[in-house]
């Protein structure tokens, strides 16, 4: 089970900012912006090199939550998003999850 598998069961604590059914979205715990937030599926996948056709939906929606979040936090006039993907270095939890940063 992956670590954000233990945020979205509530087996871990975390500062949850917005949830739907299929989507949760956390403060990252440490910050590289002055926001700085999660957009996690509830599915596990490991890697955006693990998506299948059946995700295709998911992730789109996934850019939809982002796109929500930063405009109710009022910082939809600058943000980045990025996925991270490189086992060795970059991506510290095996599980997708899409960096939503602004510094609004
Ligand atoms: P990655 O490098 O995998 O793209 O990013 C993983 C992110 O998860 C990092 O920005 C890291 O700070 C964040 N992170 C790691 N462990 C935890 C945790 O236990 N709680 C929260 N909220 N964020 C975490």
């Amino acid at each position: 089970m992956s670590l954000f598998t233990k945020i979205i069961n509530r087996e871990l604590p975390s500062d949850i900012v917005y949830e739907q059914s299929d989507i949760i979205v956390i403060k990252d715990i440490n910050p590289q912006a002055k926001t700085h937030l999660l957009i996690i599926p509830k599915k596990e996948i490991s890697t955006i090199n693990d998506l299948e056709e059946i995700d295709r939906p998911l992730i789109s929606e996934m850019f939809f939550v982002a796109k929500k979040v930063a405009k109710d936090l009022n910082i939809d006039e600058w943000y980045k998003l990025n996925f991270n993907v490189w086992k060795k270095w970059w991506q510290e939890v095996m599980h997708i999850h899409l960096h939503l940063l602004s510094n609004i």
